[in-house]
């Protein structure tokens, strides 16, 4: 599936890597992540990494093959491990310890290699847009998954569909958001809400 057909609607980056696979995880997902490329483009196109960034990683991913298939698969695995996590909380559930701890394991790589920048007499804290190390898009995050987790206030939501395992925050006013998107999911119940009226 092209990574234009992507969506972000997760309200945060963590929530939006975790929604890179569509249809349901029982179900036949559809993976959106199928090459260390692809990766790439969702990070540069969800503002994980610079636009600079993507055309040298990938250039370094052309000579380091099997280490971008492994970080590729690495990644995929912290994906996984933060759908879990966030799902529970959706359903106000514990968090599995297993995938918690896979979350964990990757914070060291990503905080380690955060810098204090100076521009205009104030700080900013973030990733070299230089960096030549493949797992970069990750790093953003690692960062978004610890900075929402670290966030009590947040309603998680899982969207209500059947065939879709998105996950969101839910900013509406009376908290009632069920769809990841009005577009998609929300619309596919409003048309079937419809017709078993009609009939
Ligand atoms: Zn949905």
């Amino acid at each position: 599936m092209a990574i234009e057909a992507v969506q972000y609607v997760g309200g945060a980056l963590c929530l939006d890597f975790a929604n890179t696979v569509s249809g349901h995880r029982d179900g036949e997902p559809k993976e959106y992540l199928n090459s260390y490329d692809d990766l790439l483009d969702w990070a540069a196109a969800g503002g994980a990494i610079s636009r600079a960034t993507p055309a040298r990683l990938s250039d370094v991913a052309r000579e380091n093959r099997a280490r971008a298939t492994h970080v590729l698969a690495e990644a995929k695995e912290l994906r996984e491990a933060i759908y879990e996590v966030f799902l529970a909380l959706a359903d106000q559930r514990q968090p599995p310890a297993a995938d918690l701890a896979k979350i964990n394991a990757a914070i060291p790589d990503a905080y380690a290699n955060l810098q204090l920048k100076a521009r205009d007499g104030a700080f900013s804290l973030a990733w070299p847009s230089t960096t030549e190390e493949l797992r970069a898009p990750v790093w953003p995050v690692v960062k978004s998954a610890v900075d929402l987790l670290l966030d009590g206030e947040v309603r998680l939501r899982a969207c209500a569909s059947d065939t879709c395992s998105w996950l969101f925050i839910d900013e509406s006013k009376n908290h009632s958001r069920k769809w990841c998107s009005m577009r998609d999911c929300g619309n596919r119940a409003k048309v079937r809400r419809f017709r078993s009226v009609a009939q």
